[in-house]
């Protein structure tokens, strides 16, 4: 299995590769930048140099730059779309530097004027990706949209939603995927407690989205109840969710076959292996492994 979590920074970009590989892991995540900044101090070569080194010397698999919640691409305000479309593209830019494997964002909010404005300013904003040079050669990491939790005027919080965003994304030319977040679906009013409903799940995906769009797993935990809207993760099996269901979820073979990076909190230096250490429990639990 591929299975990571979101890893900081603090100590540089290679410092996070080397967390990962403590904790054995094969995925990584993290922002590449102060998320809650507007300012972008560029990439040195000495930086980028340092993360592909030591991504080459690690076992890891998939690495994923998350962008900042700041950004807000379905934006009706001018203003705040022009600063979040060139900040998603400093984000793009970074991706591609560093030889990232997916870019994961969420897709903001629509301040009330509904969804075919959000679908308007989404794809309009992955046309000016495009125009970036580095996109020229085609050979830069999948734009994933993440699903939110809901609540206020938040849009993609529903599967369809996420399904009519990637078209839109399809419509400017670009080929983007989609990251579940459990936490957040669950929230967002997804049953997961048992097999049939994350079977439900599965199909409704694949209806709405297309499972081969299906490129990233958030696996976490709920603090909010099912249909909540809070935001709140919570570590493997102590939330809402629960071990049951992340036995249905983890036993379907719709979502076990995909790369898995836990957003789980970190109040200290053993919650990350304890979370990673129980999801690798499940998988092995499994009748058919
Ligand atoms: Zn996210
Ligand atoms: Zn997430």
């Amino acid at each position: 299995m591929i299975i990571g979590v979101h890893t900081s920074v603090a100590l540089g970009l290679h410092m996070a590769v080397e967390r990962a590989r403590d904790l054995k892991c094969n995925a990584m995540q993290f922002f590449w930048r102060n998320p809650r900044s507007w300012a972008r101090v560029p990439l040195s070569k000495e930086e980028v140099s340092l993360f592909k080194g030591a991504r080459k010397a690690s076992a890891l698999e998939i690495a994923v730059i998350h962008t900042p919640y700041l950004i807000n691409l379905s934006s009706p305000d001018d203003a705040l779309f022009e600063k979040s479309v060139e900040l998603f593209k400093k984000e793009f830019e970074a991706a591609v530097l560093l030889g990232v494997d997916f870019l994961v964002t969420h897709l903001g909010s629509h301040h009330g004027k509904g969804a075919d404005s959000a679908l308007e300013r989404i794809e309009c904003a992955m046309r000016r990706v495009l125009e970036l040079s580095v996109a020229r050669g085609k050979n830069y990491p999948v734009v994933l949209f993440e699903n939110s939790a809901g609540g206020g005027n938040t849009f993609g919080s529903n599967i369809d939603e996420i399904g009519r965003a990637l078209d839109a994304a399809d419509r400017a030319g670009l080929s983007a995927g989609f990251c579940f977040d459990t936490c957040h679906g669950f929230a967002a009013g997804y049953p997961l407690e048992s097999r049939a409903d994350v079977k439900a799940l599965a199909t409704l995906i694949d209806n709405k989205v297309g499972l081969k769009r299906l490129r990233l797993i958030h696996l976490n935990d709920s603090k909010g109840a099912l249909d909540s809207r809070v935001d709140r993760h919570e570590h493997i099996g102590k939330g809402k969710i629960g071990l049951k269901g992340f036995r249905a979820f983890l036993g379907m073979k719709e979502f076990k076959r995909l790369p898995i990076i836990l957003e789980t909190p970190k109040e200290t230096e053993m919650d990350d292996p304890k979370n990673i250490k129980i999801v690798k429990r499940i998988v092995e639990e499994q009748p058919n492994g």
